[in-house]
């Protein structure tokens, strides 16, 4: 079996070399225990930090080990009474395309909402984030602007559809013009604006008329920047992601912005609050409800990129990274 290990903890941006990808014997299957071929695994922004040995809130991957990583994967076989051959399950089986299992924390896959990759992206974690966090942060209200970025991610392409079905007016920031019409044209946002265009600032105020009611968060940088003079008041800000800091090194240059956030904080009575996909677990069967359904009605768009073969993970993070990415990353480990 392949598997893709931890070689070295990256300075900055991660480079394809800081893995080592490897082929080693995966057992059969002892009494109570199963054999797990990885189909489909999930790359996610958050798997940066696990690659980092500091402070937060996940324990980092050591080093030599596995890389950590959900997937849908296929019990092979198996000695364990719940867990029948040729299953489908979620599983937390990391970077590798076979694992063993005594099938604690599996999850089992219907795989009828075709494609099964939705497990990893709209009806899986990312979906989930969006999902709980717009509704237990971001509160929108019908006819409100809500702002997000990242929007053709799955997180983002989540948050914006969610608003508009909510009946708010949501607009998408992304990287690039293809991007931006992918957000308008496949995902149905009312508008689009380029991150990185040069008069990115006036673009977004012109979007936005009427403010920001809900920014949700998904990068930091320079989009905060832009975004934190046009909230309005009692504007809900959920702070999911800060993907275009997660390679920084060091504080930007420039004033120290602190005091003027807090007297924006204050002034305009914003609320600005951090999350983690796991706190808002209670929401678990509203998600699957709400967005379950509005996917079988065909309600909302989605939106993969599918990378071929376990050997090439380790340079599709570092594009995830770079936002060389159109739509939730999954790497194809072995046919379905
Ligand atoms: P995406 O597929 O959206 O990938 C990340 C995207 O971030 C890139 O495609 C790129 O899009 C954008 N990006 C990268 N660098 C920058 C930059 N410097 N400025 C602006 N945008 C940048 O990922 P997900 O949808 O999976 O995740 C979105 C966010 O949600 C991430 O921050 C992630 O960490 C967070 N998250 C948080 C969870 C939680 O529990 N709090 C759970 C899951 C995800 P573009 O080209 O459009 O700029």
């Amino acid at each position: 079996a392949t598997a893709v290990l931890l070689r070295r903890r990256p300075e900055g941006e991660p480079r394809p070399d800081d893995f080592e990808v490897v082929h080693r014997p995966v057992p059969d299957p002892g009494a109570g225990t199963l054999r797990l071929e990885t189909l489909w695994l999930s790359l996610d922004p958050y798997m940066r930090g696990r690659m980092s040995a500091g402070r937060s809130y996940a324990k980092p991957v050591d080093l030599g080990d596995v890389m950590a990583g959900q997937a849908v994967c296929r019990v092979e076989s198996s000695r364990h009474p719940d867990w029948a051959p040729g299953t489908l399950v979620l599983a937390g089986c990391g970077w590798c395309s076979a694992s063993l299992s005594d099938g604690t924390g599996l999850v089992r896959l219907d795989p009828a909402p075709a494609p099964v990759t939705a497990a990893l992206g709209v009806l899986g974690m990312p979906g989930m984030t969006a999902y709980a966090g717009l509704a237990e942060i971001g509160r929108p209200k019908a006819g409100e602007t809500v702002v997000v970025a990242a929007a053709t991610g799955p997180v983002g392409a989540t948050v914006g559809q969610i608003a508009k079905l909510r009946g708010c007016r949501a607009v998408g920031i992304a990287g690039g013009p293809d991007k931006c019409r992918l957000l308008v044209e496949h995902f149905g946002f009312d508008a689009a604006v380029d991150h990185r265009a040069p008069d990115f600032a006036e673009r977004l105020t012109a979007a936005c008329p009427g403010g920001i009611d809900v920014y949700f968060e998904n990068v930091g940088g320079a989009v905060w920047e832009a975004v934190l003079p046009l909230l309005n008041d009692f504007a809900r800000v959920p702070v999911c992601g800060l993907v275009a800091q997660y390679n920084a090194t060091d504080l930007p240059p420039g004033p120290n912005r602190v005091p003027e956030v807090m007297r924006a904080v204050l002034s305009r009575r914003l609320e600005i609050r951090g999350f983690i996909v796991w706190d808002f677990a209670h929401q678990q069967d509203n998600f699957r409800r709400e967005v379950g359904g509005w996917l079988a009605e065909g309600r909302m768009a989605t939106l993969e990129h599918r990378v071929s073969g376990l050997e090439n993970a380790p340079a599709a993070l570092v594009d995830l990274l770079a936002g060389r990415n159109t739509g939730k990353v999954v790497v194809k480990v072995a046919a379905d």
